[in-house]
């Protein structure tokens, strides 16, 4: 069976987890913070940024009119929406490093929302910047999910 067609195992998720995906890279010393100096705290209402966690099947909703095909996470305005089949399966060359390839996730998007583009690979070998899309892939660099780490 396919990978889009597995069950997602989110019931078994502990529920102030899928509440609050990203609270853990944006609290991290090695997250936005220590390369920006903003800071990050969750608050249940009056965010500058939202977060949610979005079955495949309504990402796009939120999203309009950048698509996301079911497939990948997307930040519009300040709303964040992780899709929930990137968080629970990851991607092929995060293999086995799940919990860097959520930081990364919760990194870039969140990296959108505050201002940052896209970028190019450095050099092959050298840590991917987190604004590279490395859902897509690594593009010869090594994986890596922490802002300001690349130069
Ligand atoms: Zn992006």
């Amino acid at each position: 069976m396919s990978q889009s067609g597995r069950r997602l195992p989110l019931p078994a998720l502990p529920r102030p987890r899928v509440r609050s995906p990203g609270c853990g890279p944006l609290l991290d010393a090695r997250g936005w913070s220590s390369v920006t100096g903003h800071t990050f705290r969750q608050v249940g209402a009056g965010s500058t940024i939202g977060m949610f966690l979005a079955s495949p099947d309504i990402t796009d909703a939120p999203c309009t009119p950048l698509p996301t095909r079911g497939e990948v996470s997307r930040r519009n305005g300040a709303l964040v929406v992780i899709n929930a089949r990137r968080w629970a399966f990851g991607v092929p060359h995060y293999k086995g490093r799940l919990v860097d390839y959520r930081r990364y996730v919760i990194n870039h998007e969140v990296g959108h929302a505050l201002g940052g583009s896209h970028e190019a690979r450095p050099s092959p070998g050298s840590p991917a910047p987190v604004m590279l899309q490395q859902t897509y892939g690594l593009d010869g660099c090594a994986r890596n999910p922490w802002p300001g780490t690349e130069e």
